[in-house]
């Protein structure tokens, strides 16, 4: 990262499961060395080809709700009938390496996050360019059953209500500009001038 003042950035992105946002991530990473995606925690059942400690932390109900008690998380929600929630150590460590840490994280949790930490975070809320385009996208990628899926477009139309609270808003549907469009939010994201301290930046400047 550039910036000499500030300790790392987040980027946040929401948008319904299965709009792509995994696939876009994928295009960040190439740009982007300094980050840290967000491992989230979550009491959902693995899907197939996923791993512990890389796509999850998959907890018990129990588990979670300990970590709950201990004020473990930044933030949590229950999304589609799991919990999912985000751990704060990591990212503190993440933040203190002046890294991008990058959360893909429901609208329950984008709230909590711009209360605690505003300054330093950009949001982008992602979307396909139709709910039916959505609903193909789940079933092609064929991870989830009917009911999960269907359970998904209900409150994928619950989570479009506030895309008018993110900083930016990309429709992925053809993935080459989506992904050309996430970069520049990406890149965009390390040089807020929140993340900056003033008083220090005009006393080396004067
Ligand atoms: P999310 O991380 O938001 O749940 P994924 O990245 O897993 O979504 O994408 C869901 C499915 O849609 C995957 O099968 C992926 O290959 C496909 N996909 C992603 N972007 C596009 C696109 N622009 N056009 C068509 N299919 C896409
Ligand atoms: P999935 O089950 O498809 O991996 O994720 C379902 C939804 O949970 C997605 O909208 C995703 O952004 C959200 N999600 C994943 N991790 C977290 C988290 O740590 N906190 C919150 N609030 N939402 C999360």
């Amino acid at each position: 990262m550039n910036n000499i003042y500030s300790k790392g950035a987040i980027l946040l992105l929401s948008g319904p499961s299965g709009c792509g946002k995994s696939s876009l991530l994928k295009e960040v990473y190439k740009v982007i060395d300094n980050y840290y995606f967000s491992i989230s925690t979550t009491t959902r059942a693995p899907r197939v080809g996923e791993k512990d400690g890389v796509d999850y932390y998959f907890v018990s109900k129990e588990e979670f709700t300990q970590d709950i008690e201990n004020g473990n998380f930044l933030e949590w929600a229950e999304v589609h009938g799991n919990y999912y929630g985000t751990s704060l150590k990591p990212i503190n460590q993440a933040l203190l390496d002046s890294k991008l840490v990058i959360f893909d994280i429901d609208v329950q949790g984008f709230e909590q996050v711009i209360d605690r930490l505003s300054a330093i975070t950009t949001t982008v809320f992602i979307t396909t360019p139709s709910i039916e385009e959505l609903e193909k996208r789940l079933y092609n990628r064929a991870t989830d059953s009917k009911e999960v899926i269907e359970k998904r477009i209900s409150n994928a139309k619950l989570e479009i209500e506030y895309i008018d609270k993110y900083d930016y808003f990309i429709v992925n549907d053809n993935l080459e500009i989506a992904s050309d469009q996430l970069v520049s939010v990406a890149k965009s994201s390390l040089i807020k001038a929140s993340l900056y301290n003033k008083s220090e930046i005009i006393s080396n400047w004067n």
